[in-house]
């Protein structure tokens, strides 16, 4: 498992190199080492290596990991849709999601981290393609929704984050992440500007130089870091 160490260290190198590269400080950038469907061994692996936040998209998948590795100091973060009828276990386990996708979903989240004294920091997911499949709020009710999840007391918004659809040349994902930047910029001048949203959840594997050129603060990087994932169907 000297392999997940090595590739830990080879992807800071590089992420500090992207930073650079483009003027940024690379201490903005936080790494999520995307750990779902990976053995909990992988995670003991990367942990050692220095890696303290890790993104599962799958509730159940996430409370049995946990339950293995309460000796560790890890930062369980929610990447993936959240069902609404997993959310009371979400709320128990998880110290941020980056998939809020409704006001339904942030009112009860809300609701279920107030019954049990929790708070929770949050990304607002957006839709940055006319595809069907991807779930999002789009760019015209963002507004809405953030001023909505913002006035919640137990969900603290941090930042957006969004998906490029799947292009051959990652470098095509450029306008997708751009835009929301863009999104967030404006959504800060005229909806938050008492309580403007520092953050941008955005670049995965194969594209998160790209996303780090556009502002990315959050990358959400598995394969990279833990290889090829079998059965994958996200
Ligand atoms: C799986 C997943 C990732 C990581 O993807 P890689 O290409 O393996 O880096 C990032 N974000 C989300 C939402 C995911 O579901």
């Amino acid at each position: 498992m000297a392999m997940i160490a090595e590739n830990l260290s080879r992807l800071k190198q590089t992420v500090e190199e992207t930073a650079l590269s483009c003027n940024r400080d690379p201490k903005t950038i936080h790494l999520v080492a995307v750990s779902k469907r990976k053995p909990v061994l992988d995670i003991r692996s990367a942990a050692q290596a220095g890696q303290i936040i890790f993104g599962e998209n799958h509730v159940q998948e996430a409370i049995k990991k946990q339950k293995s590795c309460q000796d560790l100091n890890i930062n369980w973060q929610m990447i993936g849709h959240l069902q609404k009828n997993k959310v009371k276990q979400a709320a128990a386990i998880f110290d941020t999601i980056h998939s809020i996708d409704s006001i339904e979903l942030a009112e009860i989240l809300n609701r279920a981290l107030e019954k049990i004294s929790r708070t929770m920091d949050c990304f607002i997911q957006v839709k940055l393609t006319a595809e069907k499949t991807k779930t999002g709020i789009t760019p015209e009710n963002l507004p809405r929704v953030a001023s909505h999840v913002q006035a919640l007391p137990n969900l603290n918004l941090i930042g957006l984050m969004g998906m490029p659809p799947f292009t051959p040349d990652p470098e095509q994902a450029t306008p997708y992440f751009r835009k929301l930047r863009l999104l967030r910029d404006e959504l800060n001048q005229t909806t938050l500007p008492d309580n403007p949203i520092p953050e941008l959840s955005m670049g995965m594997s194969r594209d998160f130089r790209v996303a780090i050129r556009e502002g990315a603060t959050y990358i959400r990087i598995g394969t990279l870091l833990f290889g090829e994932r079998i059965y994958d169907h996200s």
